[in-house]
């Protein structure tokens, strides 16, 4: 499980719940955190999936990590895969391909 900045943070992601498995259908949810992509977002709890990505926490103030979406993209292509119409790797749906980079 990943640690988020702040027990506020990790409080208000990806809450345990035992009656609706989708975060964005549990109104005990505030922040969707896209694992693979490093984005938390605020949920609008409007029946879909939309969210609002934030930049900072909204509780503590400190600056989230910087979104990898774009990188993300870039790996998968360096790879030959189009997530669009390829199967993305499973270590790609979470943070795991991040780990598999070479640090800079
Ligand atoms: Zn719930
Ligand atoms: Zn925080």
């Amino acid at each position: 499980m990943t640690t988020h900045c702040c027990e506020a943070m990790n409080s208000r992601v990806d809450v345990p719940c035992d009656r609706h498995a989708d975060p964005f259908a549990c109104p005990d949810t505030l922040v969707a955190f896209n694992a693979a992509f490093q984005e938390y977002g605020l949920i609008i709890h409007d029946g879909g999936t939309s969210s609002v990505t934030i930049g900072f926490c909204p509780w503590c103030g400190r600056r989230l990590p910087e979104s990898q979406r774009d990188r993300w993209f870039d790996e998968l292509e360096r790879r030959g895969i189009d997530p669009g119409q390829d199967e993305v790797p499973p270590e790609f749906r979470d943070e795991r391909w991040l780990a598999s980079l070479p640090q800079e």
